[in-house]
């Protein structure tokens, strides 16, 4: 009886793992219409996305990362926002290719501070993420970050120099107390 009893608990448990997944499947297939297509590389913070797409579970289905399907893609220059659609509950996800809240300096503003650095100009960045096939930032956002390169710059260099003046005072403090203390051992 007891045997009996297991063997039923066994495949009603097999029905109904059975059942969801073809629900999964049957709900999957209604939302392939609005599949987005992507192409091209990106620039992206790998830590970042790995732990925001490891975070996606969806109840009572515990849907994951496999069940998003992609709907959309929203491009800011070097930055993306990648959209999804749950294929089983319909939840809507968004994947960031960094995080749009870190206090650090942004792909954006890295790639026109690192363009300047080196010399070169809209044109060279152009050329560049044409050849890497990856989406470039217009005219118009790139010189809105030249201005924030050179605040930022500017910012930077005055922070380094008073550091600097720190670090001289502090050098000048040491060897000062180092002196007097060889003096007094003579
Ligand atoms: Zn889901």
């Amino acid at each position: 009886m007891n045997f009996q009893f297991k063997i039923i608990c066994s495949f009603s448990l097999f029905l109904r793992i059975l059942s969801i997944f073809e629900l999964k499947m049957l709900i999957k297939k209604n939302i392939v219409g609005a599949l987005y297509t992507i192409d091209g590389r990106r620039v992206i913070d790998i830590g970042y996305v790995f732990g925001k797409i490891a975070n996606i579970r969806h109840k009572p289905f515990d849907c994951t990362f496999s069940d998003l399907v992609l709907t959309g893609e929203r491009k800011i220059g070097w930055y993306s926002e990648f959209h999804f659609t749950c294929g089983v509950c319909k939840i809507k996800e968004t994947v960031e290719s960094e995080d749009p809240h870190k206090s650090s300096m942004q792909v954006n503003l890295a790639a026109v501070t690192g363009s300047i650095n080196a010399g070169q100009g809209y044109s060279q960045l152009y050329i560049l993420t044409a050849v890497l096939n990856m989406p470039n930032m217009s005219n118009c956002l790139y010189q809105k970050l030249h201005e924030k390169v050179y605040d930022f710059t500017n910012a930077t260099a005055w922070e380094s120099m008073s550091d600097n003046k720190y670090k001289t005072v502090q050098y000048k403090t040491v060897s000062k107390q180092f002196f007097d203390f060889e003096r007094s051992e003579d």
